[in-house]
């Protein structure tokens, strides 16, 4: 058995029996896979702090055939995103973009895109970035990515162009214009354009300064997320959490 090494991101891990865990790993060569590392819950194990959600790894290890689980046979780590979720909106934050990662893509579907883009949210974030604003940026490029951002400068029924306010329909399935909205709807304000306009050239922030006021970036999040939340067919637990801590923190 050949042992195989993948430049990767930690995800998430699980406890398994006595002493080991399970380790989800999304790796820039192929994709999302599941490894076990055993031993990996004794004290001064060989994994060290290489297994902590969010590491930027090398991890190696021997996959047998149509197992679905390989194991883990060492994970050195490139570098540590453990302090960055000291903050727990934070924490909740990068918790919620692996649980989407999870659920839009399929265990060993590569995407280079998004490895890059998970991974250049995570050293914004490290670097003192604003948290809701590169959270924005994360969520626009998921979209993007997903194939799901729909179109936010024409309307879907009659292809003009929308120059001021547009409407997102109920189900999700578009943006319309003032005269061909069906019944159920949402306003999305016209800076959404702006800034998905910025995002597609300009890289994620490195730090607090960001060009958009924070109430429409809260306007144009709140957007994503309900395109997000229709999809999955469910909110994302971790985002369920986020949005009780700042409902506790507004009151
Ligand atoms: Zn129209």
């Amino acid at each position: 058995m050949a042992r195989k090494q993948s430049e990767s991101i930690v995800l998430r891990s699980f406890e398994i029996g006595e002493q080991d865990k399970i380790i989800v790993f999304f790796a820039k060569d192929v994709g999302i896979f599941k490894g076990v590392a055993k031993g990996a819950r004794k004290f001064g194990n060989r994994f060290g702090s290489s297994l902590e959600p969010m590491s930027h790894v090398n991890v190696f290890y021997y996959e047998k055939e149509n197992r679905e689980l390989v194991t883990v046979s060492n994970c050195d780590l490139i570098e540590s995103f453990f302090d960055t979720q000291n903050d727990l909106d934070t924490s909740f934050t990068l918790s919620y973009f692996a649980e989407l990662i999870e659920e839009f893509f399929p265990p060993r579907s590569k995407d280079d895109t998004l490895f890059r883009l998970l991974l250049s949210t995570l050293q914004s974030l490290k670097a003192g970035a604003d948290l809701d604003f590169t959270s924005a940026y994360f969520e626009a490029w998921f979209l993007k990515l997903s194939g799901i951002l729909p179109d936010f400068k024409r309307c879907k029924k009659c292809r003009e162009a929308i120059s001021s306010v547009s409407w997102l329909s109920h189900n999700k399935d578009g943006v319309f214009c003032d005269r061909c909205v069906p019944q159920g709807k949402d306003e999305i304000s016209p800076e959404i354009n702006v800034l998905l306009g910025w995002m597609r050239k300009n890289p994620p922030p490195k730090d607090k300064e960001q060009p958009f006021e924070s109430e429409h970036v809260a306007a144009i999040r709140e957007v994503m997320q309900r395109i997000l939340v229709f999809h999955m067919e469910r909110k994302p637990k971790s985002l369920s959490l986020l949005h009780k801590r700042s409902v506790t923190k507004n009151e």
